[in-house]
């Protein structure tokens, strides 16, 4: 019988993972990846004199272990979690988050009620909610939360919480994305009656993120050298144009495959289907993105009123460009620079607040000021340096999970598509989503068995 040839397309986590996992079941596995370097979104360097500080994520949820389980798989030992420090909102100042919030929904009184981040109004309007009907919003997160709980509740917690997360305009956002809230409006019509009644979750008093210490970087590295003991063939600096049918199998720029994973952003991935499933690619042409900058910068003098806290957001109708800020030497105890300067991590940029046409010295300007504005500051920056996230995040639009659906139905066999587009954007989703295309590829070409191995 001929080799067995499998091709993934894009080396970031998820393709990385779907190599690993297509080890055994493949002669040839191969991954092509059209940057220099692998990782795609996941990136550590140096700064400050720290060795290893991330550029974009940095951390992964225990909760789901997938990502955890990666790391072990990898041969990563030392996994580090954040100190325990303290997130704040801003509004006029910085504020504790309430206690009993489920992604900024409220599910505890007391907290709630003695915060000085919501006015007496809006506080008033949200303890009406469990009186509401119930009504459709149609899969928009930032309407359910406004009709139940009032604007307040929405801009300052479930915005500033969930929209920070993923670059997001909650308003423009599907609920159906965001399992836990789902989980809450589907129970019960109150959403406070839900979470109130909701389980404690597995987690509950052990940490909640982890990441190893070399970084999420050092995650991408550590399963691209796993891929490539195992016999991966890793090319970078060659992207992909075209995936195209070919005698029961693919032909990608020349080559032959039985089965190819594309874990490629939606909008290259659509591109390159648009000969082999133009159904599919016409669905993922339409899953547009936001575009993010993360500015890393060493602060000197850092005032002992902000220990203790690990960052800040910055609630939609009081961001220019800077949507959250981490006091990252504070979030990490590993990440300390050896003069005592804070290192801190700052976002600018989301759904529709475009950041990309800012030059260099606009960014180091904005974010000075702005940073330096919400913290009452004089912020001189020791070091500063800037990394520009172009399609940053998937926006997953109400009633994306049907764009998805669609695409996938019309994907011919031996094809798959995977990555953060689709069925979650956190790094253990990704993982997720690698591992179920290698097993639609593997069930689809009848090398399911890993014969191989
Ligand atoms: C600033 C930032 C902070 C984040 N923070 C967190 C966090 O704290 N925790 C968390 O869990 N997640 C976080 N995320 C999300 C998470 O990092 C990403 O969703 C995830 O890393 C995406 O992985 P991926 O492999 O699906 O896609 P990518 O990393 O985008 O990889 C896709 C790869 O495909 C390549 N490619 C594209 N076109 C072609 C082509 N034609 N041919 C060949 N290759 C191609 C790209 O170069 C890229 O390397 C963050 C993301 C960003 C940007």
């Amino acid at each position: 019988m001929a080799d067995r040839r499998a091709l993934v397309v894009g080396g970031g986590i998820t393709g990385l993972t779907a190599a690993l996992d297509l080890v055994g079941s493949f002669d040839h596995v191969e991954l092509r990846e059209s940057d220099d370097r692998t990782g795609g979104k996941l990136r550590t360097s140096a700064f400050g004199g720290v060795d290893d500080v991330d550029e974009g994520a940095d951390a992964y949820l225990l909760r789901a272990p997938h990502a955890s389980e990666l790391a072990t798989r990898v041969g990563l030992t030392d996994i580090v979690s954040p100190t325990g420090a303290t997130a704040s909102v801003w509004h006029d100042g910085l504020h504790d988050i309430p206690g009993g919030l489920v992604l900024g929904v409220p599910s505890k009184i007391r907290p709630f009620a003695t915060s000085s981040l919501l006015s007496w109004r809006g506080k008033a309007r949200a303890a009406i909610e469990p009186l509401l009907p119930a009504r459709d919003h149609g899969d928009a997160l930032g309407a359910l939360v406004r009709y139940r709980f009032g604007d307040e509740v929405q801009d300052r917690l479930v915005d500033a919480l969930v929209g920070s997360i993923y670059a997001a305009d909650t308003d423009r956002w599907s609920l159906a994305s965001v399992p836990q809230l789902a989980a809450l409006a589907e129970s019960h019509r109150s959403l406070l009656m839900a979470g109130r009644r909701r389980p404690a979750p597995p987690t509950a008093g052990g940490p909640i993120f982890g990441a190893p210490s070399t970084g999420m970087g050092g995650l991408a590295r550590a399963t691209a050298a796993a891929a490539v003991q195992l016999g991966v063939e890793i090319r970078t600096a060659t992207s992909v144009a075209d995936v195209v049918p070919d005698a029961g199998g693919w032909r990608v720029d020349g080559d032959r495959f039985d089965a190819v994973v594309l874990a490629t952003p939606a909008a290259a991935t659509a591109a390159m289907l648009h000969r082999a499933a133009p159904d599919a690619a016409t669905a993922l042409a339409r899953i547009e993105t936001a575009d993010v900058i993360m500015v890393r910068m060493l602060v000197p003098d850092w005032p002992e009123r902000l220990g203790g806290r690990s960052g800040y957001l910055v609630p939609k109708p009081d961001q220019r460009f800077v949507t959250a800020a981490s006091f990252a030497s504070q979030k990490w105890a590993h990440w300390q620079p050896t003069n005592g300067d804070q290192l801190l991590r700052v976002s600018l940029g989301r759904d529709g607040l475009p950041v990309l046409h800012l030059t260099d010295d606009e960014v180091t300007d904005t974010v000075t000021a702005e940073v330096g504005r919400h913290l009452d500051l004089d912020l001189q920056p020791t070091e500063l340096s800037i990394t520009r996230w172009a399609g940053a995040f998937p926006q997953y639009r109400p009633r994306h999970h049907d764009l998805v659906a669609t695409a996938e139905r019309a994907l011919p066999s031996g094809l798959a598509i995977a990555g953060a587009s689709y069925h979650g954007i956190g790094v253990p989703a990704c993982v997720v989503s690698a591992r179920t295309a290698v097993a639609t590829v593997k069930q689809s070409t009848g090398t399911a068995d890993g014969s191989l191995t």
